[in-house]
Formats: C-alpha cells, structure tokens, sequence
C-alpha cells in the first residue's frame, strides 16, 4: 500500500478539505461555500441524506454484487457517479430508479455501470465503444447500423456475461431486505455502494500520517 508523508497541519488542511468536498460535492458550483452557507447547506441536506441514502450496485439480479459503485465510479456516459443526482429529498416511488446525469448537455438519464477490461470500458457486439452509443435510454450505436443497443459479450468475474447484470438502485430498507451490507450512516455525498472501509479500497487508497499510525482513507481521482 502507498504511503504519503505530510506534517501534522498540511494533514489537517487535507483532511478538512476532503471533509467538505466530500459532504458537498459539487453543489456549491465550483465557488467554495462561506463558513455559514456551508452549516446551513449541512442542515438542510444532510437529515434528507442519511434518511434517503441510495446504494448502487451492479451484479445478477438475486446475485452476489459484482461491483460496487462508489463517488468517482464511471457511468455509460462517461461521467462519474457523483456527477449524477443522488439527493432526494422524497425517493421517487417508481422502480427501477434512475439516477440522471447532472452535467450540462449530457442526456443519460440513468446511472449505469459498464464494466471495464483493463484500463478500457469493455466494447458493444458492434465492436464500438460505450462512448460510441447514445447516452440516451436505448443506447444506439452512432458508428454503425447494426447495433440493437450497446450490448457487451464480456463475461464478468462471477461467471456470467455482461449482459445478464444490471445496475440496481436501492434505498436502504431495499438493500436490507436482501440481506446485503448497508454499513454506517455517513454525511458524504454520493457514496452509492461503499459501506465499509474495504470497499473505500476501490478507488482510494489509505493515507498514513507519519509516524501516527492511523490510516484515514481519502479519496484519489483515479
Ligand atoms: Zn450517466
Ligand atoms: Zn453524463
Ligand atoms: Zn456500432
Ligand atoms: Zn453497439
Ligand atoms: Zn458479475
């Protein structure tokens, strides 16, 4: 595992500011909240979050969890997972739930996860990439007229193809009800399926603070 030497105030700097981007994300639009706008946005956001909490994971239905999605994880339109909309203040009744993208212009609608072979998003049986496809529901291919919709023939670690899991968005009593981890109450925006420190592990790394032996996980753009 890595570890970063950093004397005690650049800690404390690091770890204040992960703290706040972790809890607001983009919501403040990219200028820093004042210290007031920052406890008032705590207070109106953060009872609704851990109340409407979404954990996304993508697997077989009635499966184990493939993957679990966390902040930084890619979605089909290239975008990450905390760039989609992952607040409620009431969860929409409808199911499957679709997760939007935020991004100015970006048309997906609904969060999904396409698995990755290496460094690379594995390609459609059109041979073309996700990125070649519509964002929109239906995922055409706009390189050829073959393509029914972006399909992978991937098979995934567990065995099965690609095609045969999904990317499900659950609340927690959902995700209770089988039987899966749903872990701590967290204040942090967009957590999707991590529920523990192992699976922090995906996508960050621990950093040791030298000499304190005490590991914090922050996060990493990978
Ligand atoms: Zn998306
Ligand atoms: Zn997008
Ligand atoms: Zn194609
Ligand atoms: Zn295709
Ligand atoms: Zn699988």
């Amino acid at each position: 595992m890595e570890k970063i030497c950093l004397d005690q105030s650049a800690l404390k700097a690091v770890d204040e500011y992960w703290e706040y981007r972790r809890i607001v994300g983009d919501d403040d639009g990219g200028t820093p909240f004042t210290p007031e706008q920052y406890e008032e946005y705590k207070k109106r956001v953060l009872p609704q979050r851990l109340k409407n909490r979404l954990y996304v994971s993508f697997g077989v239905p009635d499966g184990i969890d493939c993957k679990l999605i966390g902040p930084e994880t890619e979605c089909f339109c290239a975008h990450r997972y905390k760039q989609h909309k992952t607040d409620f203040e009431v969860i929409p009744p409808e199911r499957p739930l679709s997760l939007p993208c935020q991004v100015r212009g970006c048309h997906c609608s609904a969060y999904e996860y396409v698995p990755r072979n290496g460094p690379n998003p594995v390609r459609c049986r059109c041979k073309h990439l996700p990125q070649d496809h519509s964002k929109a529901t239906g995922h055409l291919c706009m390189k050829c007229n073959s393509c029914t919709g972006f399909q992978s023939t991937y098979i995934c670690g567990c065995g099965q193809p690609c095609s045969a899991h999904q990317t499900l968005i659950e609340t927690k009593p959902e995700r209770e009800a089988r039987f899966q981890p749903v872990g701590r109450d967290v204040p942090y925006a967009a957590m999707g399926g991590l529920t523990g420190f192992s699976s922090l592990l995906d996508g960050y790394f621990a950093l040791g603070g030298c000499g304190s032996g005490t590991l914090k996980p922050i996060h990493l753009d990978l």
